[in-house]
């Protein structure tokens, strides 16, 4: 039977992800009861037990309008700080001796990947491995052979049903709002294949460019940080089949499935762009060839989708901030009613999965007057309005993990997928091709999808 966690250790805390993201998460799930354990910190940095709450009240008041005191000094009074050095085995008994009372401790790993082997061993000595469950970040590797030889490292020490790989996309409601929209939907899956579709475009755009962290950026680019991972991420969850039982196991295999239908991508198909200014920013190489923008196109090679192209795109310094789904339907088979010129006649569904999340159904409408045309017209809904508050990705994924449940979190196998599909295009030796900042990349790109549509950007 799986119980909840009875500890947390955040390995890095002092770092940027538990400062944007996990002590905020802490002290939602505080509020909402689901927290009331030790919350032990890891560094290398010499915080003590009142710089960590120090730290932990900024972050969470950066998160939040006000802070409540009384939630916020009950997440206090479980935080405590272990300073020590990864290499030393000392840190790991100490944090043994700190978690003697505890059954299954889970371990966020919010450390650069080049330090989860000797976490991971130093856990284990100490026997903390039998017992806990590990949280892992992506990037999982930076391909397919150093993503296997991760889970190796892992697997020496977790057993696999103890480790939890994120994927945030995978814990973010509005992007689960897609499973949710398919298949609680008799309305629209009897057309969600070949014979209705024409074409899928996922765009993830950012209106901003490395924010400070050009130097880590320039050893990753656009498709290890966001396609290999996010927006396949994305493509799993609108190409799946159903599930073929309502139950993790069912789920994550109907993810993998679809995944091992999707075709390597080509550089043929590839567009790779890099903003101009980049290569002056702290850190990045003169000669960089760091895509900071890659446009692509992916096929499904399954009954379902055969002959529907998947046009992908992400990119730094682009118009502005979208994560965004657009199904493009086919046009009707016989045209009675022409579309107004200068309109697409073809009905499009627009998810949108970042900032104002919601879902607009481009219809067509016959146009005013003595003319029988028609022209497109939104039906849209902001989920924000309509359904209230949604948990942020982080808070769920450890609430997830603290319970033993899988369901948001992916398989060893669908990030080998995930890998396999990009191999081809990681490290292209062809130039990338410059934009300029606050266009949407690279005019070929233009040319690879004949056409994309512009993301709402709000
Ligand atoms: P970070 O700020 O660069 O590093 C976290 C902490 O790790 C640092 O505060 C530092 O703490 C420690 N550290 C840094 N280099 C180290 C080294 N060589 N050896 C031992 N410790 C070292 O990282 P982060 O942005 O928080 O990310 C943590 C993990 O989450 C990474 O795997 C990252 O890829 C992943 N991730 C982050 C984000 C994000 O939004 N930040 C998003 C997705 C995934 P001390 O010096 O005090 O020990």
């Amino acid at each position: 039977m799986r119980m909840r966690s009875d500890a947390v250790v955040l390995f890095g805390v002092t770092g940027d992800l538990v400062s944007k993201k996990l002590f905020p998460a802490l002290y939602e799930l505080t509020r909402r009861d689901r927290l009331d354990v030790p919350v032990i910190g890891v560094a290398r940095s010499a915080w003590d037990d009142q710089q960590l709450v120090t730290m932990a009240r900024k972050s969470v008041a950066e998160a939040n309008d006000e802070i409540d005191d009384e939630i916020f000094d009950q997440l206090a009074d479980n935080l405590s700080m272990i300073s020590g050095n990864y290499a030393d085995p000392t840190t790991y008994q100490r944090l043994a001796q700190r978690l003697r009372d505890a059954e299954r401790p889970v371990f966020y790993l919010a450390i650069p990947p080049a330090v989860f082997g000797s976490v991971v061993e130093g856990l284990a000595a100490v026997g903390l491995a039998d017992r806990g469950r590990v949280i892992v970040e992506k990037p999982f590797g930076r391909d397919l052979a150093s993503s296997r030889e991760l889970d190796r490292t892992l697997g020496a020490a977790f057993a696999p049903e103890r480790v939890f790989r994120i994927d945030h996309y995978l814990g973010k409601e509005a992007v689960e709002g897609l499973y949710a929209f398919r298949f609680a939907n008799r309305l629209f899956e009897p057309l969600w294949n070949n014979e209705h579709i024409d074409n899928i475009q996922v765009t993830l755009a950012e209106g901003f460019g490395t924010q400070g962290r050009a130097g880590f950026y320039d050893t990753v680019g656009a498709t290890r940080d966001v396609l290999q991972n996010h927006i396949l991420q994305v493509v799993a969850l609108i190409a799946m089949e159903a599930p073929a039982r309502d139950d993790t196991e069912a789920f994550r295999e109907s993810e993998a499935a679809v995944l091992r239908q999707v075709a390597p991508l080509s550089p043929q198909s590839t567009v790779r762009g890099q903003y101009a200014g980049y290569r002056d920013e702290p850190g990045v190489a003169t000669d960089s060839n760091t895509e900071t923008f890659v446009a692509t196109r992916l096929t499904v090679d399954s009954p379902r989708w055969a002959g529907v192209p998947f046009y992908l795109r992400t990119g730094k310094s682009l118009p502005g901030t979208a994560t965004e789904v657009v199904v493009e339907f086919k046009q009707p088979q016989r045209s009675l009613i022409p579309a107004e010129r200068g309109t697409t006649a073809a009905n499009l569904l627009r998810f949108r999965l970042g900032r104002g999340d919601g879902i607009t159904m481009s219809i067509q409408a016959k146009s005013p007057g003595a003319e029988v045309a028609s022209r497109p017209v939104d039906l849209s809904v902001d989920f924000g309005a309509a359904l209230g508050r949604r948990q942020e990705a982080y808070e769920r994924l450890l609430d997830d993990a603290m319970d033993g449940q899988h369901l948001r979190f992916a398989r060893a196998e669908t990030i080998e997928q995930e890998w396999r599909i990009v191999e081809p295009i990681l490290d292209l030796p062809a130039a990338v091709q410059s934009y300029e900042k606050g266009t949407w990349g690279p005019a070929d790109a233009d040319a690879l999808a004949g056409g994309w549509h512009t993301p709402d950007l709000r």
